[in-house]
């Protein structure tokens, strides 16, 4: 059992502040933590110049605190990453303790460079081999892609929400960022700190938020454009989602490339998906993009498991509501087309602001009206999209793609 949020947090009042006489949680330097199977991380803000010294200090403190936390839990503590960041919230320096993913002596560092073959191949990984089980994908019982007519709409948002939603209900879920040529995963859940591994030429997922993840933006560097034609795309996502280790899953859930075209369809093709999610807005300009993922993934026989309609309306942080794109617009849509209707998200600040700092989590924690609202509305999500599942399995003998 991993240490909680709440347990992070009061452990580190044992952790003083630089330069005040207080603790770290008390001089409001603690800014938070997520913490997964033993693997902590921890954002502190120090004020002042704190020195090298000063930080070595304030992250053997922590150290020390966590691992004694972790102890009297039965546990220990997998690994320690403490990022120190400024006011705007730039990394400014960063202590690491044991190796920031599942620990082995045989990992390395994988590195994927594309190579001119339209294939990108990342180094050091075993050969794509004839997959198996009801997914295509060893262990994996079900994958459901998350599509959107168009960027920019949420989809990554949900993917990302769903995944942990159904996590917190005790599934193992892990999440594959497709979306290759615009990754959103390193950000949303704040993978800056964390370097991909292979180990026994499989890549490491990384252990976060309760859920397994892998995306290329880890693997490339973050700093070069991404300019992969078709053939290395397919290429890079098959690698992704095969030569992963997911280990058991119940769910693996796909952030897809925005939009119905080549990279977006072949890569639909490639797993043999469970159903598919289509996230949309609701205004009509939005639907009509969405109602054609929808086809789209009807003409490869994916089961489309409902809309998610996303932007629905603005909860401000006094819980009053602004409908600002027209409301239900997506739920129409849907039942024009006969799908599923799989609840609405609110616009709220703390959504985006979660999602900009890395932390899915404390979408779940509804701490005022408009957390509850969004708490509410995206537990609602995932029940829809537990509850499609089980209809699809009940009406549908393994559903498989014919379309080649
Ligand atoms: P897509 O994957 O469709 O391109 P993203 O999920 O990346 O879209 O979302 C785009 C931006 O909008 C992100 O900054 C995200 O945090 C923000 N966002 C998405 N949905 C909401 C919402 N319901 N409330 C507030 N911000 C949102």
């Amino acid at each position: 059992m991993g240490l909680s949020r709440e347990q992070i947090a009061e452990a580190m009042r044992g952790v003083g502040a630089f330069p005040s006489g207080k603790d770290v949680v008390a001089a409001g330097q603690f800014i938070w933590s997520t913490a997964s199977e033993g693997h902590v991380l921890v954002k502190l803000e120090p004020a002042g110049t704190p020195s090298d010294a000063d930080l070595d200090r304030i992250a053997s403190d922590t150290r020390r605190v966590l691992d004694a936390a972790s102890r009297e839990k039965g546990g220990g503590l997998a690994s320690l990453t403490i990022e120190f960041v400024d006011k705007s919230g730039s990394i400014t320096a960063k202590r690491r303790f044991g190796s920031p993913m599942q620990s082995s002596t045989q990992s390395s560092t994988a590195q994927p460079q594309p190579s001119s073959a339209g294939h990108a191949p990342i180094p050091g990984l075993r050969p794509q081999t004839t997959s198996t089980g009801p997914s295509g994908i060893p262990g994996v019982s079900r994958v459901i892609a998350v599509g959107a007519g168009k960027g920019g709409v949420g989809k990554s948002t949900v993917a990302l929400n769903l995944a942990v939603g159904l996590a917190r209900r005790g599934h193992s879920v892990g999440l594959l960022d497709g979306d290759i040529y615009g990754p959103s995963m390193p950000t949303m859940l704040a993978l800056d700190s964390l370097e991909a591994m292979a180990r026994e030429g499989m890549l490491q997922p990384f252990l976060v938020h309760g859920i397994k993840c892998m995306t290329i933006g880890k693997l490339v560097d973050a700093d070069k454009p991404l300019i992969w034609r078709g053939p290395m795309a397919h290429g890079a996502f098959k690698q992704l989602s095969e030569q992963t280790q997911w280990g058991e899953l119940d769910y693996l859930i796909i952030d897809l490339p925005p939009g119905t075209g080549d990279v977006a369809l072949t890569m639909a093709q490639q797993l043999k998906l469970t159903g598919a999610v289509v996230v949309c807005t609701p205004q009509k300009v939005a639907q009509d993009d969405a109602a054609r993922a929808a086809k789209m993934f009807q003409q490869l026989n994916v089961h489309v498991l409902g809309v998610v309609e996303n932007m629905s309306f603005f909860v401000g942080d006094d819980g009053k509501v602004y409908d600002i794109f027209g409301r239900g617009g997506a739920e129409h849509m849907a039942q024009r087309l006969g799908l599923p209707f799989l609840g609405s998200i609110p616009i709220t600040m703390a959504l985006r602001a979660n999602s900009d700092k890395g932390d899915p989590t404390a979408n779940f924690e509804g701490k005022d009206d408009a957390g509850k609202r969004l708490k509410a509305a995206l537990e609602n999500v995932v029940t829809q999209v537990e509850n499609q599942v089980a209809l699809t399995s009940i009406s549908q003998a393994g559903p498989s793609l014919t379309i080649r």
